[in-house]
């Protein structure tokens, strides 16, 4: 297969177009032929070593994958059948999975990250991995969905419990968290202020449901959300950025809010004011993903239309480096895409 792959890392001139083996699938597993593969910002620290891949290098990215079967032993799936990759692995048997909460497994892994992904021709995945793709959703906007609008669901819905009338910031309006981020808010009946880093953002983030857009180049967002909400500052902040969007991030809370985080796209530290933290008691929840349940209902939210994966450009996957330095620019208003 050809496969957009790294064995250095560095920027985007590392990603080496080129032919690859084609993955080997046990019993359990499926052989996917990808029509769509979703860029992420994890990928970026996996492939500038932030985050080496667990299993070394040569790695392949890509962690939201659609396409077709094009093998597999499994019963219930059949070749040529469109189909959408839930991307966490986990094992089922430690003491978490067996609660229930299968996201913070011991032995928890990503596509893309701790095994092979999708900036290739062919993806193996654990069979129970995949759900059919829905045929009202093409495959470029099914790609859209499985990282960054499922952790968004998972994050405001399960976590935030975000309830109707609650104010939320959303960091970061043109990253695929925050497209999803902005419309999942409003979906739960919130008010939603956001921030961008170009003028050129702002009418986009509008067109998602922001009531309010920041951009955080020119403007103080604590201050901002400040005034918005008349001093009384949101029930809840959706950050993924780190460092000093985190710190600050806080001032922008109201007492009993909820700061959840869920990336470190910028770098992994933060620091936290802990007198506002207790004196506000405020509290901070970590998230990561959500489950394949959660998949299928933000999927039937797509097909009736109140969710809209939001595609900035899609590039062939021979293209692949450019669309990764497309990403490192932060030109993107929502997902870019590799195409097949
Ligand atoms: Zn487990």
């Amino acid at each position: 297969m050809k496969a957009a792959l790294f064995r250095e890392h560095g920027g985007a001139e590392k990603i080496l177009y080129e032919d690859y083996r084609d993955p080997a699938i046990g019993p359990s597993e499926a052989l996917v032929r990808v029509k769509a593969c979703a860029l992420n910002q994890v990928d970026m620290l996996l492939l500038d070593g932030r985050f080496p891949p667990p299993e070394g290098l040569p790695h392949i990215n890509g962690c939201e994958v659609t396409g077709t079967i094009e093998a597999t032993g499994v019963a219930g799936l059949r070749p040529g059948q469109r189909v959408i990759v839930f991307p966490g692995f986990s094992c089922g048997a430690c003491e978490y999975c067996v609660r229930g909460e299968r996201t913070v497994c011991v032995r928890y892994g990503y596509l893309g990250a701790h095994k092979d992904g999708g900036y290739a021709e062919l993806v193996k995945v654990p069979a129970a991995n995949v759900l059919p793709l829905p045929d009202a959703i093409s495959f470029e906007s099914g790609a859209a969905v499985p990282l960054a609008m499922l952790t968004s669901w998972h994050a405001l819905v399960a976590q935030a419990e975000v309830r109707p009338g609650q104010t939320v910031l959303v960091q970061a309006a043109g990253s695929g968290v925050g497209s999803a981020a902005i419309q999942i808010a409003r979906l739960c009946g919130a008010r939603v202020i956001t921030t961008v880093g170009s003028d050129d953002k702002i009418e986009f983030a509008r067109s998602l449901g922001a009531e309010q857009v920041v951009n955080y180049r020119t403007q103080d967002f604590v201050e901002e959300t400040r005034k918005w909400t008349g001093k009384r500052g949101v029930d809840v902040v959706v950050e993924h950025i780190g460092g000093e969007t985190f710190e600050r991030s806080v001032y922008a809370l109201t007492r009993l809010g909820k700061l959840v985080t869920i990336g470190s796209h910028d770098t992994h530290w933060g620091r936290l004011d802990l007198r506002h933290v207790y004196s506000k008691n405020l509290r901070v929840l970590g998230t990561n993903l959500g489950s394949i349940v959660e998949l299928g209902t933000v999927l039937d939210h797509v097909v009736q239309g109140r969710l809209r994966p939001v595609v900035d450009r899609a590039f062939p996957l021979k293209d692949a480096r450019a669309a990764v330095q497309h990403v490192l620019d932060r030109k993107n208003k929502g997902k870019v895409l590799l195409v097949s």
